[in-house]
């Protein structure tokens, strides 16, 4: 029984382990990612922009009102940074101020 108890803690460590490490390696990748560019072919087909203020509200396919990245339900990372990564633009990171017509509220 003690042998079984230690294997699990085994287990159990060695996955911990694993986990502290795959953390800081993703933050650094975050950190390192390039700003999407508004000229890059797919942010154009979706109409990303920076500025979400730049969008007329009315050519939108939802009507919903103050649109833009931070109150998005796809934008990741760190409340407070001005440039985020998104789940539609893997590698890259958006502005908190920015929109694109992917936009969906948060639950
Ligand atoms: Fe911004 Fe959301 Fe579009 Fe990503 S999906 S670029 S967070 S509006």
């Amino acid at each position: 029984m003690k042998n079984i108890a230690r294997r699990k803690f085994m287990h159990l460590s060695a996955a911990a382990v694993a986990g502290l490490v795959v953390v800081p390696s993703r933050e650094a990748k975050s950190q390192d990612m390039p700003m999407l560019a508004e000229s890059d072919p797919v942010a154009q087909s979706l109409k990303y922009t920076h500025d979400a203020n730049a969008v007329d509200p009315a050519s939108r396919a939802n009507p919903a009102a103050e649109q833009n990245c931070s109150n998005c339900a796809l934008i990741q990372g760190d409340e407070g940074a001005t440039w985020r990564p998104c789940q539609i633009f893997p590698g890259k990171l958006v502005n908190n101020n920015g929109w694109c017509a992917v936009w969906a509220p948060k639950a």
